[in-house]
């Protein structure tokens, strides 16, 4: 098995904890945040006689790891569980920028990431060699979180083996098998194979009942990514330093009504990438907005947006920041325009309008708090919403109220304590 940065297993462990190899890596964030609580665990219960629950926490992309790092964490601070983190890292840099920042050293990294990658080929690579590695390591349990292509083969690989499997971020439903395409299936084949559900908010718990999903495999637990985005903040408030590779650009749109952009979505690759960025180059004809664009490296972004908008003094396309440095520039902005889902959910709780440029949504929470509006991939509704935004201010008001609708960022204590206790309960008959 092709294993990629594994790093030794520390000599201290005892039946039930043992220090991360995460502990040795040297970033900021990671020593500010995490390697206190996972180091202390570890060397103050020398001697853990109970037997070991072995849970497997799969994933692949950047959004995955950015909602499973507080839960690793978590579980590696929990009694009784010996915590496996297996990548298939679907997305390569994107993935490690993560990885390095959280402190997660992964146990299985299969390494799959292949240029021009098909979602057949991908697919059938994650499952053979996730099979695998399921085989030579033997977990008692899966978690796997979300909606990728590495959520549902690696939820049909445990299934092959009759390994149950815990969703994370279960039961978010569009409605339509082709908007998020292919996520929506992703997510609806792994939430009919999984026996424990964490369901986000109550609206997931109810889309999981409409499904037949019996209400006991169902936890309302909030969504981990306000766990990862409040820690985040936090420290970026203790130690600025972890996200100041952002005061030039700060400094060189001070002034400016700031919209922040992210878009990345394959079903706006084409004609929907290509009247984004015309929208984008009409909103930066205006001289009081500034554009900060973290790009997404895919082709298929890329090169329309450098195409359509390198001219632009007041746009700024930038290569994908890491975690720290995006938490704080959707704090600096004043409108967030994007497609993506975890955005969706962060920017509500930092009071950010969000346009979302997308015709549905497996996240109406927003939509319902106000905070977040649909205005699809058309060239005038996307100018519309953000002209709309800039010059009324009434309109901005009522968008702009702080909500949390996705969690109180404890969402990942609540998973791992239940996690524990369902193998307890097993345990004790
Ligand atoms: N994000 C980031 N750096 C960036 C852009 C986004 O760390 O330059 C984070 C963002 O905060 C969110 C996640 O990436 O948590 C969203 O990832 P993406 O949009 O790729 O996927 P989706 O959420 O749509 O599945």
């Amino acid at each position: 098995m092709p294993l990629r940065k594994q790093e030794p297993r520390p000599s201290r462990q005892c039946a039930n904890h043992w220090i991360p190899a995460s502990a040795g890596i040297q970033s900021p964030i990671h020593k500010i945040i995490f390697t206190k609580t996972c180091y202390a665990a570890a060397m103050s219960d020398p001697i853990c006689p109970a037997p070991k629950h072995k849970i497997c926490i799969i994933f692949g992309t950047r959004p995955e790891a950015i909602k499973m790092f507080p839960l690793v964490h978590a579980l590696r601070d929990m009694p009784g569980v010996e915590t496996r983190v297996a990548v298939t890292a679907q997305h390569r840099d994107l993935l490690d920028q993560v990885l390095d920042i959280a402190g997660i050293a992964p146990d299985i990294d299969l390494d799959l990431m292949t240029a021009g990658q098909s979602l057949d080929e991908l697919s059938a690579r994650i499952l053979t060699q996730l099979g695998a590695a399921l085989d030579a390591e033997k977990p008692d349990r899966v978690v796997v979180h979300g909606d990728t292509l590495t959520t549902m083969m690696a939820t049909i690989a445990a299934y092959f083996r009759k390994i149950p499997v815990a969703h994370v971020e279960a039961g978010l439903r569009s409605g339509n098998i082709y908007s998020p395409w292919p996520e929506e299936v992703n997510r609806r084949v792994t939430g009919q194979i999984a026996d424990l559900h964490f369901a986000p908010t109550p609206a997931a718990a109810d889309a999981l009942r409409a499904e037949n999903i019996p209400d006991s495999a169902i936890h309302i637990t909030g969504n981990t990514v306000i766990d990862a985005l409040l820690a985040t903040q936090a420290h970026i408030a203790a130690n600025p330093a972890l996200a100041a590779g952002l005061d030039a650009l700060a400094a060189r749109f001070a002034g400016k009504r700031l919209i922040v952009v992210t878009s990345h979505r394959r079903e706006n690759f084409g004609q929907g990438m290509a009247a984004i960025a015309r929208a984008i180059a009409r909103i930066a004809a205006r001289s009081d907005v500034a554009v900060i664009f973290p790009v997404h490296p895919n082709p298929a972004v890329r090169p329309v947006m450098e195409d359509m908008l390198a001219g632009y003094a007041n746009v700024a396309l930038i290569d994908p920041l890491d975690y720290p440095h995006f938490v704080r520039l959707l704090s600096m902005a004043d409108i967030v325009l994007t497609d993506s889902g975890g955005v969706q959910e962060e920017a509500p709780s930092l009071g950010k309008p969000v346009l979302v440029m997308r015709d549905t949504t497996e996240r109406p929470e927003g939509v319902a708090a106000g905070t977040a509006r649909l205005v699809g991939t058309n060239e005038d509704g996307i100018v519309t919403g953000i002209f709309t935004l800039l010059d009324d201010k009434a309109a901005y008001a009522a968008m702009a109220a702080a909500h949390n609708p996705f969690g109180d960022g404890k969402a990942a204590q609540k998973i791992a304590r239940i996690l524990a206790d369902v193998h307890q309960h097993a345990a004790q008959g």
